[in-house]
């Protein structure tokens, strides 16, 4: 089918919630993918970082279709051995955590919030950061700090607070007698790779252990080894009562889990908590595969041998540009800060065949798959140059620093 083909028949039949790009995916190899035209594309956003370890990795889809003639779903009415695995994979790297499985990094969210409530009732509160993103449920948009996500959705969920990142005093100031949980990502995604510091997550540990209260890492998108970890809590050496999990787990399946220690799991028993899909026998194997290809394939050296080696390319683009104000890098999730807004040089790496994310108007976003090669990488660093450096020349002004370039 042709793209005009394809967009007519969206347009007719499917709900226009998104703004889609004038592309359709129709196969998808690693690091690359190709369109309905025949052209191919290097993704450094595969999957808004659902594909960890790029697209169609061999031994999830071998799993995925060894599962699937197998056992798809059965009900959590019974058990399913693949869960119990999963489990025990996902446990074993998080500290001992206990798992309750779920469909979306929202739904892990919404787990996450009901047990913190239910652990500390009657107390009720949350304190989440602003510029935060939780996802897309009620319980979600309440968690998100931003008001763009909750316009036309009103009443939010009560209960929640907003704070500011990196910012100790203010969340202190928000706990009050009500207050049951803190919840943060310990580096915000969508607010354009903005990390939490060390000694701000180590303060919100010290407040969470004074007053009684749930410290929840979101980390749906940077777990696994997103920061060179199986869990960024362990990037930042701080522990966490509650981690949700979702995006990469299970090498592109539809998997999300929520992690708490023992005696705070202990909480949820039977009726207080349930997903039909969740932790199906299909996706379970789709992540025991994807977790071995991450141990097999040394994925967090990867991480962390590409990640330095990325802010060495990326060094002298800022130092040459005057457009960027800042880079931002933690493991394998980057932010280009610029100060002119960044759809148009998006849209010049997409027909450059670099396909790339933008944030927030004017931060561009790299989530390059976690086993992404050297050569890869670099040709996505050419490509973005070239296409900056154009969009600086659009824009008037010579604004290349002179002498370089
Ligand atoms: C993507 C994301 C979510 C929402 O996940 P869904 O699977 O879309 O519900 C929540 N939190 C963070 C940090 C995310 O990046």
């Amino acid at each position: 089918m042709h793209i005009s083909d394809i967009q007519e028949q969206f347009s007719e039949y499917v709900v226009a919630n998104y703004s889609r790009l004038p592309i359709c995916v129709v196969r998808g190899e690693g690091s690359h993918v190709w369109d309905s035209e025949g052209k191919k594309y290097l993704d450094l956003f595969p999957g808004w970082g659902v594909a960890g370890l790029g697209h169609c990795h061999p031994a999830v889809v071998e799993a995925i279709c060894k599962q699937a003639a197998k056992l798809i779903h059965v009900a959590n009415h019974y058990y399913n051995e693949e869960q119990g695995a999963f489990a025990e994979i996902l446990s074993s790297r998080a500290g001992g955590r206990k798992v309750f499985f779920c469909n979306s990094g929202a739904e892990a969210n919404e787990a996450a919030i009901k047990l913190a409530r239910l652990a500390r009732q009657p107390r009720f509160k949350i304190i989440t950061m602003k510029n935060s993103f939780h996802g897309r449920t009620m319980g979600a948009i309440s968690a998100t700090g931003q008001a763009d996500y909750q316009v036309g959705f009103t009443p939010i969920v009560p209960g929640f607070a907003y704070a500011n990142m990196n910012d100790l005093a203010s969340v202190a100031e928000l706990v009050d007698a009500d207050t049951c949980a803190i919840m943060l990502e310990p580096v915000q995604g969508e607010a354009g790779v903005v990390p939490a510091t060390q000694e701000f997550l180590q303060g919100l540990r010290r407040l969470a252990d004074e007053k009684n209260l749930l410290l929840i890492f979101d980390e749906v998108q940077t777990a696994p080894c997103r920061l060179g970890e199986w869990f960024g809590y362990r990037y930042f050496g701080v522990e966490p009562d509650i981690i949700t999990t979702a995006k990469a787990i299970a090498g592109g399946m539809p998997m999300a889990a929520m992690l708490a220690r023992p005696e705070v799991a202990a909480y949820l028993k039977p009726g207080t908590h349930a997903s039909t899909f969740g932790g199906h026998s299909l996706g379970c194997a789709a992540g025991i595969a994807a977790f071995g290809v991450m141990e097999r394939e040394n994925i967090m050296d990867n991480v962390k041998t590409l990640g330095p080696w990325l802010d060495d390319q990326l060094a002298p683009i800022i130092s040459s540009t005057i457009g960027i104000k800042a880079i931002r890098r933690c493991g394998f999730m980057v932010g280009i800060e610029l100060d002119f807004p960044g759809e148009d040089l998006v849209a010049d790496c997409r027909n450059h065949g670099l396909l790339i994310n933008c944030t927030h108007k004017t931060t561009l976003r790299l989530l390059p798959a976690l086993n992404i090669s050297r050569a890869d990488l670099e040709e996505g660093v050419n490509i973005l140059q070239e296409c900056l450096h154009r969009a600086l020349r659009r824009t008037g002004s010579v604004r290349l620093k002179p002498g370089r370039g």
